[in-house]
């Protein structure tokens, strides 16, 4: 039984961030109803795609890491009992050409939650992962225990299993709520007339979060367009299935090219992690470009000799959803005490949605301290990212 009773909680938004905090919500004994215009980790959701990374190596960000290594049970949990898996341990590369910063605040916080992480020489890497060509890197920091998270199935199943369980799930375009002076919102209405009353609302909408709350949010979200490419591996060759080869990040200074091996046959998937130019998520053009093709296709010849040549055999364009400084907004709305709203996901947000979730349920109840990096108040309009 929740405490203080069980209450009904409107989700909007069943993205990963919504579906773990209707999940937490559930778990602590509240009534649900998780709504979304398009469907759980549809096409166009920031949650659509294939696979995310999950990794602990967040430099002097001290307090993802502790967010990811949280998730990873939650997840491996919800792999568990899923058809197909959903946590791939693939092991994750982060490789550098200095002993920046970046690296050594990783080895301390590694170190202080005991999370086994091994630190590589040039030569030792250039043994351990024979496909990647490690020309000017100087140290990488492996992680054994991390890898990729299957996205789309992975949102998929925990509504699935919220259902399961007893909850609502609702096709619906959520209209943003009027503001009548209340300091409480007792009602959606969405675009069919229909209308859900809760006791409480999390808005968890990514990309659109600001079209519900133009003055509140604003443009301390933006949504960036973001290309990701999958190449058809050699065939018969087994160096770029997953045990063969990690999910790697090659940091070059924060201005990130990364990748995965080859999950369930899709292909090798390469992405460069700089925010591309400013979109709307609705009128978005989802046709790759041929510069971002040609970028990331210069960067696998070099890095991943094997691959020249490899056939593109897939692409999709998606967006970030980025706050000011890349910090996650987590925190009640101004002017309605009923409200949280959940978002910033900023390009690394999926592997922590079991930790968002819960954080989020316990902010909705006001059970869990705040976190001031997930504050409204610390967002700004002045984007600089600083959370890599
Ligand atoms: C290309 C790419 C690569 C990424 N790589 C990684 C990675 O490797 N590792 C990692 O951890 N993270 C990664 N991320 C980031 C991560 O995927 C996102 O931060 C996360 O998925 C955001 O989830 P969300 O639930 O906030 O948003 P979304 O998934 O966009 O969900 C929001 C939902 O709200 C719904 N909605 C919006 N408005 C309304 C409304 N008015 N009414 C009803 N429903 C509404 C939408 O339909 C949508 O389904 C990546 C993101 C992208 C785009």
């Amino acid at each position: 039984m929740a405490k203080g009773g069980t209450q009904h909680v409107a989700v909007v938004g069943a993205g990963v961030f919504g579906a773990w905090t209707a999940h937490h919500l559930q778990q602590a004994g509240h009534k649900i109803t998780l709504i979304d215009a398009w469907g759980p980790a549809h096409s166009r959701a920031s949650s659509g795609g294939e696979s995310r990374l999950t990794r602990a190596t967040y430099g002097k960000d001290e307090i993802y890491t502790r967010m990811a290594m949280n998730s990873l049970p939650q997840w491996k949990a919800l792999s568990a009992i899923t058809g197909l898996p959903i946590f791939i341990p693939a092991g994750i590369l982060f490789f550098f050409p200095t002993e920046e910063p970046y690296v050594r605040d990783t080895i301390a916080a590694h170190r202080k939650f005991g999370l086994p992480t091994d630190v590589l020489t040039q030569a030792e890497m250039v043994h351990r992962f024979p496909t990647i060509d490690f020309d000017g890197i100087k140290i990488g920091l492996y992680e054994p225990g991390f890898g990729a998270l299957m996205a789309r199935r992975a949102v998929l199943a925990l509504v699935d299993q919220l259902v399961r369980a007893g909850g609502t799930y609702l096709n619906g375009l959520v209209e943003p709520p009027a503001v009548d002076g209340n300091s409480r919102i007792y009602e959606l209405r969405l675009s069919s007339g229909e209308r859900v009353r809760a006791d409480r609302f999390v808005f968890a909408a990514g990309p659109w979060l600001p079209k519900l709350f133009l003055d509140v949010v604003g443009r301390k979200i933006l949504a960036t367009r973001q290309e990701v490419f999958f190449f058809a591996p050699p065939a018969g060759d087994g160096r770029f299935l997953p045990g063969a080869m990690p999910c790697w990040a090659d940091f070059n200074g924060g201005d990130m090219f990364y990748g995965f091996p080859d999950l369930e046959n899709r292909g090798v998937k390469f992405a460069h992690d700089a925010h591309g130019t400013e979109v709307n998520p609705d009128t978005l053009d989802r046709q790759p470009t041929e510069a971002a093709l040609a970028e990331v296709v210069a960067f696998r010849d070099r890095r991943f000799p094997a691959l020249k040549g490899a056939p593109l055999t897939e692409a999709r364009v998606c967006q970030y959803e980025n706050s000011s400084n890349g910090d996650f907004l987590i925190d009640l709305h101004p002017g309605w005490q009923n409200v949280l709203l959940v978002g910033g996901g900023s390009g690394h947000g999926f592997k922590h949605g079991p930790e968002v979730g819960r954080y989020a349920a316990g902010r909705l109840f006001g059970t869990i301290e705040a976190e001031p990096r997930f504050s409204l108040a610390s967002k700004s309009e002045a984007h600089h990212r600083e959370v890599h």
